[in-house]
């Protein structure tokens, strides 16, 4: 099958090298000449466990390939997908669709053969539609059949997920569309990886319902655990004690400093503007976002109030900057709000993250940046562990202390036992668990 990505970011280039990698043949477009020129050189412009490799050998393979120019890539495809991004509409929270709208007019106009065409961005209920009527407006003799086809990888395990997923959604009317796409995806669907086939629209709202169902369990554990602390319960216990319930399941029931990312923010966001604009009101989703957006700062809030005396003049460690561990994105991280709380309250802050620090830099522009978790401990007044890299699951506890001002220790991924914490010389401070004497 030939196929055009259209948007090489953390979906488009990981998907498309899974495809090629299925032995399909893969043009990957974007309109960021740096990154199509780094990805010729064979350097991939984003970090993503295993993604050099398997670029770097279905190139060699001559399936993969980089271009600026969408009009030949499209010309030639048997499906077109879109991955360009679909971020937060400044002002109202409702998915900015111009990326995926500017897209299918160039993709209308450069059609030559009857061709599907992929929404794998995040869009809202009806994007589709749109998407049929824009390539009928530019190209009205041109045979396009659009289907939804959401993505659900995670980004640090991206190419697992996309090779061994739970399941694969694809929303079309069309029986000839939805051939060619159990075509694309035959060597998942032969290794049984369910295909759920809906009507478009259906396909749609499945990747939002997922995603606020995401964000409301580990919002829900995240207030269980406040909970816990003021009853003296222990909320790791509670997690297990609830999650070997199969109709629960252990999963997303961390307690943690809120959800971020460049998808549940911005969707939950945009579910709730679909849900307002059809007048269904989805109130759990509204009270989710709502208890989010405040924990973030209340993280930071939380490390001021283990310095006892306030936090004007003190140095803070931030040890992992990324929404989460084996990315570099930090889009909507949660140690944005953390940061921006102890700038506020007069702290100076030091920052370490394995990967992230690049795209860090400009969100959080005072901040020091270390290169490693032991020079970012020097003389600091407290340690904040705000993202469970690997690299930060067996830290020298006793190096860190003996080289602090204060040994304020503020696990926020209950990664550490007090205990362990408490025997390096350490003061403890987590979430969802007994205070300590
Ligand atoms: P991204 O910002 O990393 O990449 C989007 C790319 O599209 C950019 O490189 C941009 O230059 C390019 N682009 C925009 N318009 C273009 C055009 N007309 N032609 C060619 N290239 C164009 O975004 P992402 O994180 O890969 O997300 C893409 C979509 O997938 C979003 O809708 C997102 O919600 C969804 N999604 C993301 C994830 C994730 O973990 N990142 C997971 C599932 C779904």
């Amino acid at each position: 099958m030939r196929i055009a990505m259209i948007g090489t970011g953390y979906v488009g280039l990981v998907s498309g090298a899974c495809f090629s990698d299925f032995g399909h043949d893969v043009v990957c477009v974007d309109k960021d000449a740096a990154k199509i020129d780094a990805l010729r050189q064979g350097v991939t412009p984003i970090f993503e466990p295993g993604l050099d490799k398997l670029v770097e050998r279905n190139v060699a393979d001559g399936r993969l390939s980089f271009t600026t120019d969408l009009g030949p890539a499209v010309a030639d495809a048997e499906a077109v997908f879109i991955a360009v991004g679909t971020p937060s509409r400044r002002g109202d929270g409702h998915a900015d669709l111009s990326y995926v709208f500017g897209a299918a007019g160039e993709i209308a106009r450069a059609l030559r053969q009857p061709t599907v065409v992929v929404t794998k961005s995040t869009v809202p209920v009806g994007t589709g539609d749109e998407v049929e009527r824009i390539i009928a407006a530019a190209a009205p003799d041109a045979k396009a059949m659009v289907v939804s086809n959401p993505e659900f990888l995670r980004e640090g395990a991206a190419i697992e997920d996309f090779k061994r997923p739970d399941r694969i959604v694809v929303g079309t009317e069309d029986e000839d569309a939805a051939e060619i796409m159990r075509e694309i995806y035959r060597p998942l669907y032969l290794n049984k990886a369910p295909l759920v086939v809906t009507s478009r629209r259906t396909a749609e709202l499945i990747k939002y319902a997922a995603n606020a169902f995401l964000a409301t369990k580990i919002t829900f554990i995240n207030e269980i655990a406040d909970l816990c602390e003021r009853v003296g319960a222990d909320v790791q216990d509670v997690s297990r004690g609830i999650g070997l319930d199969n109709r629960i399941g252990p999963k997303f029931l961390h307690a943690g400093p809120g959800y971020g990312g460049s998808c549940f923010p911005k969707d939950t966001l945009a579910l709730l503007k679909t849900a307002e604009d059809h007048q269904a009101p989805l109130r759990i989703i509204e009270s989710v976002v709502k208890v989010n957006d405040l924990r973030k700062r209340a993280m930071g809030r939380k490390v001021i109030g283990a310095l006892n005396g306030g936090a004007r003049g003190k140095t803070i460690a931030l040890l992992g900057l990324t929404f989460k561990p084996n990315t570099d994105d930090m889009r909507d991280a949660p140690s944005i709000a953390i940061v921006q709380a102890l700038h506020d309250a007069g702290a100076k802050v030091r920052g370490y993250d394995p990967e992230g620090v690049e795209q860090a830099r400009p969100l959080m522009p005072d901040v020091e940046f270390c290169a490693s978790p032991y020079e970012a401990a020097e003389g600091a007044d407290a340690i904040v562990l705000v993202t469970e890299w690997d690299v930060l699951r067996a830290l020298d506890l006793k190096r860190l202390s003996a080289s602090m001002a204060r040994p304020v220790f503020v696990d926020l991924r209950n990664i550490y036992p007090p205990e362990e914490v408490e025997n390096a010389g350490l003061e403890w401070h987590g979430l969802g668990k007994p205070a300590r004497d």
